[in-house]
């Protein structure tokens, strides 16, 4: 398990069905070549089959890496699913539980992210559990009560020391992938009432020790408009995230907004 410090400051990569084995290892070698922004950990998705080709890449520098999902079994009759001890045998540290393309587009209820965050989390994976409304949802005035109930599904009767040990990302649906970024300051609110569940569900206090992403639509432009609100400890970055100057410049806006809480 990663050692992660009381909120850390993370800046995350989901390369979803893109990059091949060998173009996710050209991408891989030409993030580490650039010095790593001090202050904030650095961290790749690539899809499955790139994963024991990067992981070689990384030995050395301070790039972590994740996988995109997980199945909830250890092993058994699942064909074309990967589970959490095949990931930790690659040399993975992190996995995304509950990506809304997962939610949305792969029927995951928030039953089985639960499952999913609890397997990942035996394997001593971190998990990045993401949450988040849809536009319908938001547009309903319902986005308060979508991040209650996903993060009271995730959470509700986990240990304590598991749940310390996990990430979260808040992504609205209608900012992934839409070119459509959050405002900064919807996405302190919609924070606080994750932080606020947390407390409630879970232990007072552990609100404020978790790091919560953002993600959806994240660029090098807007990066340093969202750092620089305090609630936001870092992001998870999909489109942009296919690009080492853009993933790194994004990196850098998280390490001034470091320096500025
Ligand atoms: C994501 O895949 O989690 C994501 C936020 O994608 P994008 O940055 O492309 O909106």
């Amino acid at each position: 398990m990663v050692p992660w410090p009381r909120r850390p400051r993370l800046v995350a990569g989901n390369w979803k069905m893109n990059k091949t084995a060998p173009e996710a290892a050209a991408l891989a070698r030409e993030l580490v070549a650039a010095p790593a922004p001090a202050g904030v950990r650095l961290l790749i998705c690539p899809p499955f089959p790139a994963l024991t080709v990067v992981r070689p890449i990384l030995d050395g520098h301070d790039v972590l890496l994740g996988a995109q999902n997980l199945h909830a079994e250890p092993s058994g009759a699942f064909t074309g699913e990967v589970s959490g001890p095949m990931l930790t045998a690659v040399g993975c540290h992190v996995v995304i539980v509950g990506h809304s393309e997962r939610r949305h587009g792969m029927g995951e209820d928030d039953a089985t992210v639960a499952r999913k965050l609890r397997a990942a989390l035996h394997e001593g994976l971190t998990p990045i559990v993401c949450v988040g409304e849809t536009l319908a949802q938001r547009e309903a005035g319902q986005t308060e009560a979508v991040l209650r109930r996903q993060v009271g599904a995730a959470f509700a009767g986990l240990d304590l020391d598991a749940a310390r040990a996990t990430v979260i990302a808040y992504e609205p649906v209608w900012a992934i992938g839409t070119g459509r970024v959050a405002t900064p300051e919807q996405a302190r609110d919609a924070h606080r009432v994750i932080r606020a569940t947390l407390d409630e569900i879970a232990s007072a206090g552990l609100g404020a020790q978790l790091a919560i992403l953002y993600g959806g639509s994240v660029t090098a432009g807007n990066a340093p408009r969202l750092f620089a609100e305090a609630e936001i400890d870092g992001a998870l970055v999909g489109g942009a995230a296919l690009d080492a100057a853009g993933f790194l410049s994004i990196a850098r806006a998280a390490a001034v907004g470091t320096r500025a809480r």
